[in-house]
């Protein structure tokens, strides 16, 4: 009883492979690196990783952000670049270091930091250089680059670090400041090879940049949400690319009215959504109310307990995706999906 009422988020393997070609594709000859912080955008590391390196067009690229997501990535992806670029303690960088993770470097202490690790255990520490180029969150400044890479490319003649790579992030505020940043990371990138580098991974767009603003690619894309089939909060629909996860829950009481189903707020599910439509066996069915593991929905005819309803996703009515339902709230998919907790059982499909 207790696991057949537990919410599931259903998640179709299959559905995610289709957006990672359509990506690629989109993309080439720019290399997909698949960003998988938090949890691989609370989808799960292990599995998408797996099925990453399965494809027929395997992802050999992956963006973990901090050390401990990368390493869970390099238990499954022995062969790929793997790229953590949280800042990290002189510990994990040793951790990274053994397992040939690759490190974002934003600021010069860090990059003294990894200089001093790698010295320390004679491995050469893979770096990529980021450039601030406006959006102000971590990054050297354009006034600091010209010495911050003087001293990098010291340690890389003196075998401490290689510098693979320039990146950095745009705020996707507007066009105009995206192309002024693409501006000023061409210019570092400049620098960098004056003064004798060759950084081969050059990497400035996520996800809808990357789709939209294809000038704007470098040699490798950094993208999570296209992939996990969540499309921006307000943007359109991305052809050939559709959401992987379903959040699913069981009806538990019928009240006449009002149905009860076995998610709630405590499963992270926002209670402001109520107002929301959902899926049911007697059609699209509006939340009354969210509490905290349970949430009233208006009652349909011949409800019974244990029916299920589609919250959001895939579903064969006309269900919200996630982003849908975050726009409601203002917020963006993302965050409906990587706020549901450990409590919600995370079943993987083909
Ligand atoms: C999360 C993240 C990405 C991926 O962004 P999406 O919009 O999900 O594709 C890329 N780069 C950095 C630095 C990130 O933190």
């Amino acid at each position: 009883m207790d696991s057949l009422m537990t919410p599931t988020l259903e998640i179709s393997r299959g559905r995610f492979l289709q957006n990672l070609a359509a990506v690629q594709e989109r993309i080439g000859p720019a290399r997909l690196m698949l960003a998988m912080k938090d949890d691989a955008y609370g989808h799960g590391v292990e599995w998408a990783v797996a099925a990453a390196i399965d494809a027929a067009r395997p992802v050999e690229m992956f963006g973990g952000y901090d050390v401990h997501t990368s390493l869970r990535i390099r238990e499954r992806a022995e062969q790929a670049t793997v790229f953590a670029w949280a800042s990290s303690t002189d510990e994990e960088v040793e951790l990274a270091l053994h397992a040939r993770i690759e490190l974002g470097v934003g600021d010069a202490d860090y990059l003294s930091r990894v200089i001093d690790v790698s010295r320390r255990l004679g491995r050469t520490a893979r770096v990529h250089l980021k450039i601030d180029t406006g959006l102000h969150r971590n990054g050297i400044r354009p006034e600091d680059w010209s010495r911050v890479v003087a001293d990098a490319m010291t340690a890389q003649r003196a075998g401490a670090i290689e510098v693979v790579g320039v990146w950095s992030h745009l705020a996707e505020a507007s066009d105009a400041e995206d192309d002024e940043s693409a501006r000023a990371f061409r210019e570092a990138v400049d620098v960098v090879r004056a003064m004798g580098g060759a950084p081969a991974s050059l990497h400035l767009t996520a996800s809808a940049a990357s789709w939209w603003r294809p000038e704007l690619r470098g040699t490798v894309c950094r993208i999570g949400a296209f992939c996990y089939g969540i499309r921006s909060a307000d943007g359109p629909e991305i052809p050939g690319v559709a959401p992987i996860a379903a959040l699913r829950a069981r009806v538990i009481e019928d009240r006449g009215d009002d149905v009860v189903i076995g998610v709630g707020s405590f499963h992270g599910l926002p209670s402001i959504l109520a107002g929301a439509s959902i899926g049911t066996p007697g059609g699209m069915r509006e939340i009354v109310r969210i509490d905290q593991t349970r949430t009233l929905v208006r009652g349909w005819s011949g409800a019974r307990v244990g029916d299920m309803t589609t919250v959001f996703g895939p579903g064969d009515q006309d269900e919200p995706d996630a982003t849908t339902l975050a726009e409601r709230i203002g917020t963006v998919g993302e965050e409906i999906i990587t706020r549901l907790t450990g409590t919600v059982r995370r079943v993987i499909e083909d």
